[in-house]
């Protein structure tokens, strides 16, 4: 079945076309700017030089969708020949809050239920309800499905979701961790067992989702039982602009020390700290941080360090959970390139039972194990697909309801 992912932000909107059947991009391309001019379109199609890109004015996201069905239908570089030919949509959902546990049929109560989340995420679920919406005026007999970023870590135990506040905060407003990534640590956790030739009920997994955002996930037989992301994705690891996790009291003491309003102590954490803030604002990302290292540029280093030592942390306190893990899979864009990060990460854990082979961790492509023979913990470079896990996560939900 051919499935139109969607990824809808506020003012961008990513899409791909996959062949389910083969698990094969057809053609992939990008929105940007929408609603806030100058406009871009990018179409590109694999295997094929069809592809252009193109200024457009996007004033709403309505005229995105229209712009892209329009690319793919194209008589001359068009990939299907008509809308029908596109069996689904699958649709990233940011926030679906404790309300689903799973990729979902959008029906109008699903619809309402997605927009009720959006408290939970005002940055991104209003956006993805757009995208939604936009796809329904263009294809209205076609199946939607919603796949949650949040959906794979409704499996974790009170004890890991809770936190340490009245429970009353809980109950009335539904302050627990949340998780995000889901898409990524499923698809890369099932990909670890694939690779092992396990089936992956029997292997626990750590994930290391590692890209400007980041998270790590503790996956016991398939499900997530802890995750370094909490009621937003500011929680966790240090990220590229992001802080991770901090005393609460900091936020106080910043506003209080600063001058700085909530609001703009709340933007400094979530945009000017993480790697960037740590390396004086030299970057956030880990190519420039590494060069600079190597240069011996001292900022760097210090934000280097401290990235790789909260990594370890959450690696070592999550085989504590996990009561041993099985492999460490690191994944997403510094997880899959950055052979340094990966080095300095498995040496620290080497008391743990985890040995990398230094020639398939620098010199090996694509998805493969990057750990010697001995190592106890075996440790694998996973390139992640959330695209793919949503369009095939929207296939098993018609599936299920026989819609296909
Ligand atoms: P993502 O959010 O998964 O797209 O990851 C983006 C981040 O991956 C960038 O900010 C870079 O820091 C990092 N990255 C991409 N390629 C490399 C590379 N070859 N080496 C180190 N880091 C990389």
């Amino acid at each position: 079945m051919k499935v139109l992912v969607i990824n809808c932000g506020s003012s961008s909107l990513k899409y791909r076309l996959i062949e389910t059947d083969t698990k094969t991009v057809i053609c992939k391309g990008l929105c940007e700017r929408i609603g806030i001019g100058g406009g871009h379109f990018k179409y590109e199609v694999i295997g094929s030089d069809n592809g252009y890109e193109k200024d457009v004015e996007f004033p709403d996201h309505n005229t995105a969708v229209d712009t892209l069905i329009k690319a793919i239908t194209d008589p001359d570089k068009g990939v299907v020949s008509d809308v029908s030919e596109i069996g689904a949509v699958g649709h990233r959902i940011v926030h679906g809050g404790d309300k689903f546990t799973g990729a979902t049929y959008i029906t109008p109560e699903v619809m309402s239920v997605i927009e009720e989340c959006s408290d939970l995420a005002p940055l991104h679920n209003p956006a993805n309800v757009q995208g939604i919406k936009s796809c329904r005026k263009v294809m209205p007999d076609t199946a939607m499905v919603g796949v949650f970023d949040t959906a794979f870590h409704q499996t974790l135990p009170e004890e890991a979701y809770l936190y340490g506040i009245p429970y009353e905060y809980y109950e009335k407003y539904g302050i627990r961790k949340f998780g995000f990534h889901g898409m990524s640590h499923e698809y890369v956790s099932k990909e670890t067992a694939a690779i092992m030739g396990k089936d992956v009920k029997d292997v626990k997994t750590i994930v290391c989702h590692l890209g400007n955002g980041a998270s790590i996930t503790a996956v016991d037989g398939g499900r997530s039982v802890d995750t370094s992301m909490g009621y937003t994705p500011l929680d966790g690891i240090i990220m590229g602009t992001r802080c991770g996790s901090l005393d609460p009291e900091i936020v106080h003491a910043l506003v209080e020390k600063t001058g700085k309003s909530l609001d703009e102590v709340m933007k400094l954490l979530n945009f000017e700290s993480g790697v960037y803030g740590l390396s004086d604002y030299m970057s956030s990302d880990m190519r420039d941080i590494r060069d600079a290292c190597k240069n011996g540029n001292m900022a760097a280093k210090r934000a280097f360090n401290t990235y790789i030592y909260v990594i370890v942390k959450y690696i070592g306190a999550y085989m504590a959970v996990l009561g041993g893990a099985d492999a460490i899979t690191f994944t997403a864009g510094i997880g899959e390139n950055s052979s340094s990060v990966r080095k300095q990460v498995c040496d620290r854990l080497k008391g743990l039972g985890v040995e990398l082979d230094d020639e398939a961790n620098n010199n090996g492509h694509g998805a493969r194990l990057i750990s010697t023979a001995s190592s106890k913990v075996k440790v694998y470079a996973i390139p992640t697909d959330e695209e793919m896990s949503i369009a095939l996560s929207t296939v098993e939900v018609l599936n299920k309801q026989n819609k296909v």
